[in-house]
């Protein structure tokens, strides 16, 4: 067998069983266990298998790269992360639900599913169905205001009651986002006065 047949060996035994011990190989093989390490440097080389304690094993697959938000361009981070699929069947994702409204609230007529997750549980849900706390006293370290759903309207509630923010429904919490972004709502006033003491 030539090294290059051994080595497609190596990987087609990996795949199916794991990880292999050095002995398991050259016993297979019939080659001394030195001519089973040769075989494996290129595919170690190549990031196909990884080195164990006791042998060899498939690499794991590599991570895939990171979503850029949709809407910031930001990295999205899966906690957080909104899907839109749109009728086309693509799927894009926002770093957080307060750039996966704004971005819904631009694309909507292309829009076929918003899926976002629960704050509390993790389960997926479609977001117009969901609960949403703006501004709660929590830090998710994405966009401001901060927007977190939940799939029961008790829980959002009790939510508020420990951690503050407003409480909305998929309709009117797009509107709010962006009240709150251009500093009309009542709670922001703050800017104009700022202005005031010019
Ligand atoms: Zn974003
Ligand atoms: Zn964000």
């Amino acid at each position: 067998m030539l090294p290059i047949e051994r080595s497609q060996k190596i990987l087609e035994w990996l795949e199916c069983e794991g990880n292999l011990r050095i002995s398991d190989l050259s016993k297979r093989l019939k080659v001394s266990e030195m001519t089973v390490y040769r075989d494996i440097k290129p595919l170690i080389e190549q990031q196909k298998v990884i080195k164990t304690s006791n042998g060899v094993a498939l690499s794991p697959p590599i991570k895939k790269p990171a979503y850029a938000c949709s809407y910031c361009y930001k990295e999205s981070n899966t906690r957080h992360s909104v899907q839109i699929i749109t009728i086309h069947q693509q799927v894009e994702q926002t770093c957080c639900l307060h750039c996966g409204l704004l971005y819904y609230s631009e694309i909507e007529d292309k829009v076929s599913q918003i899926l976002c997750k629960d704050f509390l549980h993790d389960t997926t849900m479609s977001a117009k169905l969901a609960t949403y706390i703006i501004g709660a006293d929590i830090n998710l370290n994405c966009c401001q205001p901060q927007v977190i759903a939940f799939e029961s309207m008790k829980q959002a509630k009790q939510f508020q009651k420990g951690f503050g923010g407003e409480v909305y429904q998929f309709s009117n919490a797009i509107g709010a986002i962006k009240q709150i972004m251009n500093g009309s709502c009542p709670c922001t006033d703050k800017v104009k006065v700022d202005n005031n003491n010019e």
